[in-house]
């Protein structure tokens, strides 16, 4: 396994709509995503995503989404 990597960058400007807690734009390895209902697929280490600080939900606007698209497309190897 390789190192578990976690960067903090800056506290989004509001708060998570599921629990109330501080939201921050978070980079780290090892996460997951089910996109669109596919199968899962690794998140970029380095793409930041605001996440939540309490109970770890992930607000994820356009460009993310676009950003986690490709991500999806490219692991998937081409197939559709
Ligand atoms: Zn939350």
């Amino acid at each position: 396994m390789s190192a578990y990597v976690e960067t903090t960058y800056d506290r989004c400007p509001f708060n998570c709509a599921e629990c109330g807690g501080a939201v921050w734009l978070l980079a780290r390895s090892g996460r997951t995503c089910s996109y669109k209902g596919e199968r899962p697929f690794t998140v970029p280490a380095a793409l930041a995503i605001p996440t939540c600080d309490d109970c770890d939900a992930e607000w994820i606007d356009d460009e993310i989404a676009s950003v986690l698209d490709e991500a999806c497309a490219a692991q998937e190897g081409g197939v559709r």
